[in-house]
């Protein structure tokens, strides 16, 4: 055993979704701990258990109460057969049976209170979304108890420390540091595994919050860089980061090391493999991470490493480009007009006026004859920015000096990723070309100044011919 080591593993949705995968995530913890001395685990919701949430929510919120018994059944039905196949006490299956109970019942009450008043308030979506996770973390707990691993379920609002941002919180770190600190030690010295929730925290005045939607990840590379860890395992459902999405190149494979701003581009450009955020506090704080298969607990999944040791590899002419994601339903803006030439502030203004309507944009060109702008936005937001923009611009359209403020049809953003990128010359121009021998139209290309990625925009219909084409750059 490797005294004093700090491990934090976080299971996925699917990796306590279902009673055989909770024991193998129990399996998983019992193995863990023969490697280190300290072990935290965090957990998410059981797969589907969020979305259920939150439908129910929304649909209180339009005044209909008619899904709740079924709701209640379903979540009732969901945690109390996991708990009987894998909780052997009596006594502690039935505490955890009446907590995940009384839970349940709160939820009731919060979908009755929201179909009174007809409104769902960010905040309230929060502490309905949070149940999910205060579900699980109790039914881990006791199933981690009957593996015989000695744990205790522990909220995470009691030390995630946050900003009042509902939906989107982000964490105070200092705060944060303090109580993890307080709570988590003294149970990690005992011998104790805590389990505690992801994707949830609470204001310092103690109003639940959450991270955003698949928050888990964020939650353990937060407690991760606070406690401090050595080590942050992710365990999901696939063998790790893969080149590209097996359902688009059924021969895509597992990368077994990463680096750090790859997968952040990956991240960010659509690969659902970790949450965005996850990777700041690691990188920062110095910790290692891996992501791993609940469901092939021996294949060694993605080791996420250091930018320096790889650019090393890259530059014996392996792994150039490493992976491939696409990003779907999105459609590009263009602001053109002659007269946009040099005027200092269009710019500012443009996105200023996108940020109004809260959405964000995975992508930007602009040529440089300053002509025009154009840039990427979730295709359900195009026609509300394209309004904003010619709101805000209305003078400049008026007097000509702005021609017009136009959306295409749904495109997707294929990107490639490889740090080796940077240091090869020609990539872009192989990138291409494949696009071009494969007949695919390319109609925006941004390039991040990293050099790790290069994104090109491309016609909905033609995103898996882009895919596809461009894994075949991916050296075997
Ligand atoms: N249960 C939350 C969600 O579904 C958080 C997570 O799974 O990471 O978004
Ligand atoms: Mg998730």
């Amino acid at each position: 055993m490797t005294e004093n080591k700090t491990l934090v593993m976080k299971f996925g949705g699917t990796s306590v979704g279902s009673v055989d995968a909770l024991k193998n995530a129990a399996q998983i913890v019992k193995d863990a701990r023969a490697e280190f001395s300290r072990v935290v685990v965090v957990t998410s919701a059981m797969s589907g258990v969020t979305n259920l949430l939150l439908d129910s929510a929304a649909r209180a919120a339009k005044g209909s109460m008619e899904n709740l018994s079924a709701l209640e059944s379903n979540l009732r039905e969901k945690h109390f057969s996991a708990a009987d196949s894998l909780v052997a006490d009596e006594s502690t299956r039935e505490v955890v049976k009446r907590e995940i109970d009384a839970l349940i019942h709160s939820l009731v009450d919060l979908c009755k209170a929201m179909a009174v008043l007809g409104e769902a308030s960010p905040r309230a979506l929060d502490t309905v979304a949070s149940i999910g996770e205060r579900m699980s973390v109790r039914l881990l707990g006791a199933v981690l108890n009957s593996a015989g691993v000695k744990s205790r379920a522990v909220e995470s609002t009691e030390f995630v420390v946050t900003n009042a941002h509902y939906q989107n919180a982000h964490p105070n770190f200092a705060a944060t540091t303090e109580r993890t600190r307080a709570i988590l030690h003294p149970l990690l010295d005992e011998g104790i595994v805590p389990v505690t929730t992801g994707f949830i925290g609470a204001t310092m005045e103690g109003a639940i919050t959450t991270l955003g939607r698949g928050g888990s990840d964020y939650s353990a590379a937060i407690i991760g860089s606070v406690l401090p860890a050595d080590d942050v395992w992710i365990w999901t459902d696939v063998d790790g980061v893969m080149t590209t999405d097996p359902r688009i190149v059924p021969n895509a494979k597992t990368l077994p090391e990463i680096t750090y701003s790859e997968i952040a581009e990956l991240a960010y450009y659509g690969a659902k493999v970790l949450h965005p955020k996850t990777i700041r506090p690691v990188v920062d704080a110095g910790i290692g991470l891996r992501i791993c298969n609940t469901f092939n607990p021996s294949h060694p999944g993605t080791r996420l490493i250091a930018n320096a040791a790889l650019a090393s590899a890259a530059q014996n002419g392996k792994q150039i480009v490493k992976a491939v994601t696409a990003i779907r339903n999105q459609r590009l803006i263009t602001i053109e007009g002659g007269g946009m030439l040099g005027v200092p502030g269009v710019a500012a203004r443009a996105f200023g006026a996108v940020a109004s309507t809260k959405t964000s944009v995975p992508l930007i060109t602009q040529a440089s004859s300053e002509q025009s702008i154009c840039f990427a936005v979730p295709s359900e937001s195009a026609e509300g920015v394209v309004n904003a923009l010619q709101n805000v611009f209305a003078e400049e359209i008026k007097d000509e000096d702005i021609d017009r403020v136009w959306m295409t049809d749904d495109v997707s953003i294929i990107t490639v990723v490889g740090v080796g990128m940077s240091h090869t010359p020609g990539v872009a121009g192989r990138v291409f070309s494949q696009l071009g021998n494969n007949n695919v139209n390319v109609y925006a290309i941004a390039q991040g100044s990293s050099e790790v990625s290069i994104s090109m925009v491309v016609a909905a219909e033609e995103a898996d011919a882009a895919v596809k084409a461009l894994h075949e750059l991916i050296v075997k």
